[in-house]
Parts: C-alpha cells; sequence; structure tokens
C-alpha cells in the first residue's frame, strides 16, 4: 500500500505532521486503536527503487539500498477524505525516517503496511495517564481526541524548551505538565523523576507511556514499584533508543525488555 504527500504542516521545530493521501489508500483501514501504527519503508537518498515496489523488485539489490523499515503512529485517518495524518519527529540528518518528512514535498510517496496497534483508552477507569517525548505525541493526541468531555487525563511531555509545546485538543479535562530538556538539570531523568514527584488525582487509571528506551524504563519502574501498576495491564514500551538506529534498537531489544521485566 502507498500513499502521496499532500502537505507537510509544522508543528513545533522538530515535530512535522505529513498528510497523506491518494496512492492506493482507497483500500486502508482504520482501527480502532488510538496508538495504531503503519510500517513504513523509507528509501535510501539513491536508491534506484521506486514507490510502489514489490518483494520481487529488491532481490539482487545492494543491501545498502534496500528500503528501510520504520512504525510511525497514525495520529489521524480521515476515511472520509481518505487522508492520513502522521507526526514525524524531525531530528536532524541521521537515519532516513526522520529526514525523510523534513525533506517531504508533495507528490511524494510513501509505502507501507498495516496499521497494527493495541491501546485505547479504558472507558472503565476514573482517569489517564500519559507519559512521552514527541514520538508518542501522535498516539497521545490520537488518544485525547477520542475521550469524552466526561473523562479526566494527565499527560507529562518532555520537549526541548516552550516552542517545542504542542495543542492537544479534546473534550475532556486535560492536565498537561510539559517538561524542558534545555532547562533540566539532566534531561535523561527529568520525566521520570517529574513523574514520581507528581500527585495523582484519586481513583483508577490506565497508563499509556512511550517514547525513549531509558525513560520509558525508569517510569515504568517507578509506575509499578511506587504506584502499584500492573505492567501485563499497561500500554508500556519504548518507542526508539538513544544513539541506536532503529535496526540497533531492533537486534537488542527482546533483551533488553527482559532486562527490564526483572526490574520490578
Ligand atoms: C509502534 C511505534 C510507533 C512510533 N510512532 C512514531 C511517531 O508517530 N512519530 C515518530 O517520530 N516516531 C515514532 N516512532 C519512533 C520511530 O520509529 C523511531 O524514532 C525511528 O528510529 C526513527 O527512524 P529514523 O530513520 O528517523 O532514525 P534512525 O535511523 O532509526 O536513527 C538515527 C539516529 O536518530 C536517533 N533518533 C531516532 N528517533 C529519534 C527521536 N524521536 N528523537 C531524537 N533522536 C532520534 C537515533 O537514536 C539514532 O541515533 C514509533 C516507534 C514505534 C515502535
Amino acid at each position: 500500500m502507498y500513499a502521496e504527500v499532500h502537505e507537510v504542516i509544522t508543528l513545533s521545530p522538530t515535530l512535522l505532521r505529513v498528510v497523506l493521501t491518494g496512492g492506493t489508500l482507497s483500500q486502508f483501514e482504520g482501527s480502532d486503536a488510538t496508538d495504531a501504527y503503519i510500517n513504513a519503508q523509507f528509501l535510501p537518498a539513491d536508491s534506484p527503487v521506486t514507490v510502489p515496489f514489490e518483494a520481487d523488485d529488491l532481490d539482487g539489490l545492494d543491501p545498502s539500498m534496500r528500503p528501510r523499515p520504520r512504525r510511525f503512529t497514525i495520529r489521524k485517518w480521515d476515511a472520509e477524505q481518505q487522508r492520513l495524518d502522521i507526526d514525524f519527529v524531525s531530528h536532524g540528518e541521521h537515519g532516513y525516517a526522520g529526514a525523510w518528512a523534513k525533506r517531504a514535498q508533495p507528490g511524494d510517496r510513501l509505502q507501507f503496511k498495516g496499521p497494527g496497534g493495541s491501546y485505547r483508552p479504558s472507558d472503565t477507569v476514573d482517569w489517564h495517564l500519559f507519559v512521552g517525548d514527541e514520538s508518542a505525541f501522535g498516539a497521545i493526541g490520537a488518544s485525547l481526541d477520542s475521550l469524552p468531555a466526561s473523562s479526566r487525563a494527565l499527560v507529562f511531555a518532555i520537549v526541548d524548551d516552550d516552542e517545542h509545546e504542542i495543542d492537544f485538543p479534546s473534550n475532556a479535562d486535560v492536565t498537561v505538565h510539559w517538561l524542558h530538556r534545555s532547562t533540566a538539570a539532566d534531561p535523561e531523568t527529568v520525566l521520570a523523576e517529574t513523574v514520581a514527584d507528581a500527585t495523582f488525582p484519586e481513583g483508577s487509571f490506565d497508563v499509556f507511556v512511550h517514547g525513549e528506551a531509558s525513560e520509558v524504563r525508569s517510569v515504568r519502574k517507578h509506575l509499578v514499584a511506587e504506584r502499584g501498576v500492573d505492567p501485563d495491564r499497561a500500554s508500556i514500551s519504548a518507542y526508539w533508543r538513544r544513539n541506536h538506529t532503529d535496526e540497533d534498537w531492533r537486534r537488542v531489544k527482546r533483551e533488553w525488555m527482559m532486562a527490564q521485566s526483572r526490574d520490578v
């Protein structure tokens, strides 16, 4: 399946909403999950392959020219308009996906499979907890969009500084705690420390924690050890890992997750 870039909207200095339309989107089936994601294929800059391509087209291709798979959350799927919004972190020239989004022009094509996904805010809890960095804002935004006016949510969101904060429209009663890497004593631990210091509302809550691996792991440890969260009922996962490409991360992820499960 593939679609074409319709427009690119700058949400913050490092977050770009790529709006996809056309291609084969008429065959796309949306998902009820608010963390639904596609598995997209990003082509190296000088790859001879063009979208759409078949598996056979990759036969004999130099490994350096092969498409790189990356997962990206569906911020919004508008079935009527056949419009797919995806919020990409633009984290510099390293890698494939972020750099692709930075360069994306109307008419550029993206090939993908999906969607997958598993989380949707529970309708039986008193409130919802969301913790994450920019890579999780698509899922957090889609989740907040889905909440009814009667519900309540607490969001801990980490960005570089106040220019990187974005809107999270919702009918629910939402409190967003913005954390800034630029002023944090330690930008890699401030997320977990702030969650640990926070006073949570009374009552039952569900949990969505996604973003950088070591930050997610520290938040998980706190929530399970100190707040009685059942890890099997919480949506907690590392979307990416600092100083690791996605390929590096996928190679070590299973072992890392086993170590994480032994934390608490
Ligand atoms: C289910 C799922 C859903 C996801 N949804 C989204 C989404 O909606 N939006 C999104 O932006 N990401 C999302 N991610 C994360 C994204 O797939 C990874 O960040 C991926 O590594 C980006 O690929 P790349 O080619 O740009 O960089 P890579 O080639 O993988 O990495 C190059 C370098 O950039 C660094 N890097 C990677 N991601 C980031 C980042 N976010 N911030 C700073 N540095 C980074 C790496 O550590 C590495 O040093 C999701 C991941 C999963 C598993």
